[in-house]
């Protein structure tokens, strides 16, 4: 691969304005950027990511087949999985979600998820996934049922108990970004802190002895030795890195040798991940009504916000340097905004691994995670 530029090259505007796009600040075309990285080590399996819509999936295939992305993990909504695995055949599994969408929610995240997992399950689905940042306390509090949703409460037992039962694995999101502790969940009444989320997990990885994938790095990138212990102390779990932006933030900041150092110590513990997500509303223009558009309003915004996570993530794992992030931080501007503007982002540190480190990372783990799950043996179906 080539060396990252300090600063991405910009294609500039012609009538002379500066607009900040979001997801490519520098204004730079990232068809050309995938060639100018050229093929990573190992077709690379993102175990994380949401693939919906109809044209945004085709969209995504065409990124994902830019960036070497061989097989993607992706929370589909259960109708759209017969789409989504038109377009993308066996180069996607799918991750079993709650419907967020359904009319009674209360019952879709409660007694009706044991229902879905049993559809998703016979999909081909070997994962179900646990929504648990701190802000389902809000959700609860809608549902005026404290606790309800709790990572160790009464629902998601029976869930891991079915996970047992059919072989699945469990993914679960936990905590948040630090910086939304200092903002968001302030209140640690209405939250908890953020030591306090890892409680019920433990509890949970302790009694439920499947497969455990912690998104985002366990909630916890700011605090590799915090996971060290975790990993330590948990034989059955693993952590995805998606979340791009947190990631390029906290990974990016951190010294070389002291990353090189957790991921090869835990090599066989970490999954690539994205956390791409995609539909079709960020294909459209942006109205009122197209909330989702904030994210993108148009083919070419869409592929720089699926493409621009790809870039980054790879530009930061194998890359030599440093580069400033085309992506905008917000989180950036809400803990400090005398320091930093709306549309600043971090500069990166590149880490460099070497090939067979990118390999274990890329691939190897979720190939064996895969055969551990008798995924190589779920004939494909066709709906
Ligand atoms: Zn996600």
């Amino acid at each position: 691969m080539s060396t990252p530029p300090s600063t991405p090259r910009s294609k500039g505007h012609s009538d002379g304005t500066t607009i900040v796009d979001a997801n490519n600040r520098f204004g730079v075309d990232f068809r050309d950027e995938s060639s100018r990285l050229g093929p990573p080590p190992c077709p690379i399996i993102d175990f994380h990511a949401h693939i919906g819509g109809d044209r945004a999936a085709m969209l995504y295939r065409e990124v994902a087949d830019l960036y070497g992305i061989q097989q993607v993990f992706s929370m589909t909504r259960l109708e759209e999985l017969p789409r989504v695995r038109e377009i993308m055949g066996d180069r996607v599994q799918f991750i079993a979600v709650p419907d967020w969408y359904a009319e009674d929610r209360k019952h879709a995240l409660g007694a009706g998820y044991l229902d879905q997992i049993g559809l998703f399950h016979a999909e081909g689905a070997r994962i179900m996934k646990f929504f648990q940042a701190p802000r389902i306390r809000d959700v609860e509090r809608e549902f005026g049922d404290p606790g309800l949703l709790r990572l160790d409460g009464p629902f998601k037992v029976e869930a891991a108990r079915l996970a047992e039962e059919l072989g699945m694995a469990i993914m679960t999101h936990v905590a948040d970004p630090d910086t939304w502790f200092k903002c968001k969940y302030a209140d640690p009444e209405l939250y908890g802190t953020k030591a306090e989320q890892y409680e019920p997990l433990e509890r949970m990885l302790d009694r439920f002895g499947v497969p455990w994938i912690a998104a985002h790095m366990g909630g916890s990138p700011e605090d590799l030795d915090h996971l060290d212990r975790l990993l330590e102390r948990h034989g059955n779990l693993h952590l995805d890195t998606s979340a791009c932006k947190w990631m390029l933030r906290e990974l990016g900041s951190k010294q070389t040798p002291d990353i090189t150092g957790f991921f090869t110590k835990w090599r066989s513990r970490l999954l690539f991940g994205s956390d791409i997500l995609s539909m079709d509303a960020h294909l459209e223009p942006s109205t009122e009504e197209n909330v989702m558009a904030a994210k993108a309003s148009g083919k070419e915004q869409a592929f720089d916000l699926y493409a621009s996570r790809y870039w980054a993530l790879r530009m930061m794992y194998e890359g030599t340097g440093s580069f400033e992030s085309p992506i905008v931080d917000p989180d950036l501007h809400m803990v400090d905004p005398d320091t930093h503007s709306e549309t600043d982002a971090p500069t990166v540190r590149c880490h460099g691994f070497d090939k067979t480190l990118l390999e274990s990372l890329y691939r190897g783990t979720a190939e064996t995670l895969k055969r551990t799950l008798g995924l190589d043996e779920v004939p494909p179906i066709r709906s």
